[in-house]
This record gives structure tokens, sequence and C-alpha cells, in this order.
């Protein structure tokens, strides 16, 4: 029996991304060879890049706005340097967040001066901060659009005139936003688009070319632009699910129709975690991630009998990070609404027993 995954990452892809996906490791659309081993440089794969990375500004409105979506190595971790070594001349600003901030902000700090511009930190980032002032001398303003491990999520991006960049691992393609806010979008592609192995990079190429510092070519935006994200060898296999998942995105309506399905899943927890008294939610109301639900059980005694009950169900990945304790209930697109229904049944049911 196929579980109800509600991993944090690597997470559930729909079912028939993953269906053609393996028929391609197989063979790729009839051609008598397999996806992973023909060249990259070959009409197929070139085609499957781009049409991959259309489709990217394609569903995220930024066609013809000046914007390269690049499919690189080295994950989601990999931008908290790039981004600073390709963008941090003098100074730039971060917001504090939780743990992925905290490592973007490490990164930064090899390479320039990096001021926190704001922090939840002391209420172990159970909140996003809001109503700080971004100072204009900066070369960009770093955000972590849903912060996975905490379970919050921007709602209301600061108006500043300071380039934004984002870490958008965990609800890229989730909901709608004015993407031409932002110069720089990145996001591991494991969370919500495909396998580990890609990572996306939405650059908008008039903020290149401005540090005074030597690039690395690995590194350099400019170059992964010019070589049409082929520098190297791309991640093959992972950049074709990516490509898969985003036509699937596409034929379900979009991220409009996404956002519709996404609110009401998080929705169904959330109103669920309220009103039962054996749960408590992690997250401020009004900061509430609708990707990951992060809550906790009011009472431990009934914590084995909750445990056995979500295994019985079937139901993986729901146990909190470390740093949070608890539960965490992953939502990424492909998690159909009957698995979160699975799981508040449990809940209400554990309510009755306790
Ligand atoms: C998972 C995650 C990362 C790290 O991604 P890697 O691809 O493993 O480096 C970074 N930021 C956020 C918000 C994440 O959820």
């Amino acid at each position: 029996m196929k579980k109800h995954n509600f991993s944090a990452g690597p997470c559930i892809l729909p079912k028939e991304v993953m269906q053609k996906a393996s028929e391609a490791v197989l063979e790729l659309d009839g051609i008598g060879l397999s996806l992973i081993e023909i060249s990259h440089r070959s009409k197929e794969f070139v085609a499957i890049m781009e049409k991959a990375r259309s489709l990217v500004l394609e569903l995220l409105g930024l066609e013809g706005k000046g914007y390269q979506a690049l499919f690189l190595h080295g994950g989601a971790s990999l931008q908290f340097l790039m981004t600073a070594y390709n963008l941090l001349d003098k100074k730039a600003g971060y917001v504090n967040t939780g743990t992925w901030s905290q490592k973007a902000i490490k990164e930064a700090r090899l390479l320039g001066d990096v001021m926190e511009v704001a922090s939840s930190q002391e209420q172990n980032f159970n909140h996003i901060p809001k109503g700080y002032s971004v100072p204009s001398d900066l070369d960009y303003l770093h955000l972590t659009s849903n912060n996975t491990i905490f379970g919050t999520q921007i709602k209301e991006f600061p108006k500043t005139n300071v380039p934004l960049v984002c870490d958008m691992s965990s609800d890229i393609f989730s909901r709608q936003l004015d993407f031409s806010k932002f110069d720089l979008i990145y996001a591991g592609a494991q969370k919500n688009m495909g396998p580990a192995g890609a990572t996306l990079v939405v650059v908008k190429e008039d903020i290149l070319g401005k540090v005074s510092r030597k690039i690395p070519s690995m590194l350099d935006y400019s170059i992964h632009v010019k070589q049409e994200s082929m520098f190297n060898t791309p991640p093959v296999f992972a950049v074709y699910v990516s490509m898969l998942t985003l036509q699937w995105l596409k034929d379900l309506g979009g991220i409009a129709a996404i956002e519709e399905i996404n609110e009401r899943k998080a929705n169904l927890i959330y109103s669920e975690i309220d009103l039962n008294p054996v749960f408590s939610g992690y997250a401020a109301k009004e900061d509430r991630s609708l990707m990951n639900a992060t809550f906790n059980i009011t009472d431990d005694a009934l914590k084995d009998t909750f445990d056995t009950m979500c295994k019985e169900a079937g139901i993986s990945g729901i146990n909190g990070h470390r740093s949070v304790g608890g539960y965490r209930a992953s939502m990424y697109n492909a998690l159909p609404m009957e698995s979160v229904g699975v799981l508040v049944d449990i809940m209400s049911e554990l309510e009755k027993k306790g």
C-alpha cells in the first residue's frame, strides 16, 4: 500500500510524474535509449532543459521580463554562498526566520558585511518578524519565504527599493505571488518540484555583473546564463522530473489552481489543530505555512497511541524537526487532499479516546 507521505523533503511527487519518470529511465520517448544514458547535448535532452526552463518562467509569470531560469547543482545550500558571491559587494541584509536563514547568513558573512535586519530567534522562530525597516544602502535583502522547519510563511513581503533575494525552496509554485518583485529566487528541487540534485535559480539578468570580486566559473550566474544552464553536465534526471512536475502543474491550471487546493488542505488541518484540545499549533496563526503545519500534542500520555494510529493508517513523515519537536505535516503540491483527511480523522478520533 502506498503511504500517506507527509515528508518535509525530499517529498511526495505526483503519481503520474513518477510513472513517466520511471519509464524514461528505461527508455526515453521511444528513442531506444535511457534518459540517463544519453548525452546532455543530445537534441532530446536539450529540448527537455529548454522546456523545463521555459515552464518555470511561464508558471511564475516572468516570461519576457528579463529573467533567466537555471537548473544548477549543489542544492539550496550552495545558493547561500552563490547569491552572496554574485551580489554582495559591500553590505547585505538578511531576515533571520530560522535554520535555513541562519545558514544563508553564515555563508554570506564569508564574503562581506551582513546585517540581520530582523529576527524571530528569541521566540524560537515561531513567527515572521514584521514592521522592520530596510536600510536603503543594502546590495540586497535576503528572505526565506517559507520556513520548512518551524512552519511559518511570509504572507506580506517588505516594500523596499533594495533588490530582493528569496529562498523559496519549500513553497515555490505553491501560491500566487508577484514574482517580478524578486530579483533572484532559488529553490532546491526536492521540496515541491522534483528529486534532489537540481536547484532552481530564477535571476533577473540586470542585477548581475555588479560586484568587483572574481567569481569562479561554477559559481558565476552569468556563465550559467550564457551557457543556457549547460555549463557542465546538468543533473539530467532531476531536471527531467522537474520538467514533468511543472507540466503536471500547468495542466492542472497552474499556480492559481494549486494554491486553492493547498489552501483547502491547510485549512482542514489547522481547523482541526485549533478545535481539538489534544493538539496545539506551533507557529503564530497569522504566519502559518500552507506547506508545513507544525503542532504539538498537549497530553504526552496520548503520544504513543497517536503514533500507533498514524502508523496503522499508513501515515509517514510527520515527526517534527529536532529543533522544534512535536509533529510536522508537510503538504506539498502533490499531497492529495485525501491524505490530509486521513490524518485529521485520526486526530479527532484521538480526542475521543483522550
Ligand atoms: C530544505 C531547504 C534548504 C536546503 O536545501 P538543500 O537543497 O538540501 O541544500 C534550504 N532552504 C529551505 C527553505 C529549505 O526548506
